[in-house]
């Protein structure tokens, strides 16, 4: 059985890891799931004029100061994508990859994504058209798989997938090298519509096309109600009280992902507000017992 912490944080951008910070600082077990750049939305902020303390100071320079804190704190990142959550009752079931995490509580900090969906996503979506290709791999058994990677995890995925299926097609949607196994066939196309009758067959792109049985877009962001069904989503972000507590007991929200402005300190203070009200939920869990 895997351990169960206490909370789950999900997402590592300023949001989440002030979350993370304040709940070890409470002394609870936690686990924070994102990526080795925290967020390419600190990373690449060439110079940033509002953050107190750092007046000018460049994404690259505070994602650094970050991770000097975390390590600081013993605070390490699951680089890992967390794929769904489930209420269970009293704890919540994270899904990565193969995996499943348990924990009590849990912080939303995924951010929000910009990109509007393809045209024929929503329609085939659980009918060919999916947003975890490791989970999914083994339906495509020597089948045509393409795989729309947006950051550098995506790689990996479509490595994984490329030793089950017949063909792999990788679409990326980011700058910088792609360390792909070679049996992987390279599409730099910007993909349009995706197009089937009861199954996906075929995604079109703006200068070509390609038949597919499958079809992976492996999104930094996952939208949080496809993230953790049953959570109350409106306009787009998380819908919140004042504590920062989701319509879903013990599970709270931060960041870009409740509402504008899209800030780094708004961000942060909503992380610590998540973090506390939710040390304050397992406390008196505890004091229920
Ligand atoms: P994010 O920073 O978006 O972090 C969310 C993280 O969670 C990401 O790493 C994401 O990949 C990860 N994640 C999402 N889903 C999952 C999942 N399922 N599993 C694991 N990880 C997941 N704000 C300012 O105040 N001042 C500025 O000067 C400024 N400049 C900016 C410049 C640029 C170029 C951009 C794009 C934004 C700028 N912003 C600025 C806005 C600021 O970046 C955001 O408000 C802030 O990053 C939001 O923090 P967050 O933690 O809510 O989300």
């Amino acid at each position: 059985m895997s351990e169960r912490y206490d909370i789950a944080i999900v997402g590592s951008g300023p949001a989440g890891i002030t979350a993370a910070i304040n709940a070890k600082i409470r002394n609870k077990r936690i686990i924070i799931f994102g990526y080795e750049n925290l967020s390419n939305k600190l990373y690449l902020a060439p110079k940033i004029n509002n953050y107190v303390g750092f007046p000018g100071i460049s994404g690259k320079d505070l994602t650094e100061k970050f991770k000097d804190h975390l390590k600081e704190m013993d605070i390490e990142i699951t680089y890992e994508r967390v794929d769904s959550i489930y209420a269970m009752g009293d704890y919540y079931a994270l899904m990565v990859n193969d995996k499943t995490y348990e924990a009590t509580g849990i912080v939303l900090a995924t951010g929000v994504s910009f990109g509007k969906p393809f045209k024929g996503e929503s329609e085939f979506l659980g009918r060919g058209v999916g947003y975890c290709a490791t989970c999914d791999a083994p339906l495509y058994k020597n089948k045509v798989v393409t795989i729309i990677g947006y950051n550098k995890e995506s790689i990996e995925e479509a490595n994984y997938v490329s030793e089950l299926a017949a063909k792999v097609y990788y679409i990326p949607m980011f700058k910088g090298d792609v360390d792909l196994n070679s049996n992987i066939e390279v599409i730099n196309d910007k993909p349009v519509e995706i197009i089937g009758d009861s199954h996906v067959n075929k995604l079109v792109l703006k200068n070509s096309e390609v038949e597919t049985d499958g079809l992976f877009i492996l999104r930094d962001n996952i939208s949080p109600d496809q993230l953790v069904p049953g959570l109350l989503v409106e306009e787009g972000h998380i819908k919140v009280s004042r504590d920062m507590e989701t319509n879903l007991k013990g599970c709270y929200a931060a960041g870009d992902a409740v509402g504008k402005p899209y800030q780094y300190l708004k961000s942060m203070g909503e992380g610590q507000v998540a973090a506390l009200n939710a040390v304050s939920y397992l406390d008196k869990l505890s004091r229920e017992k």
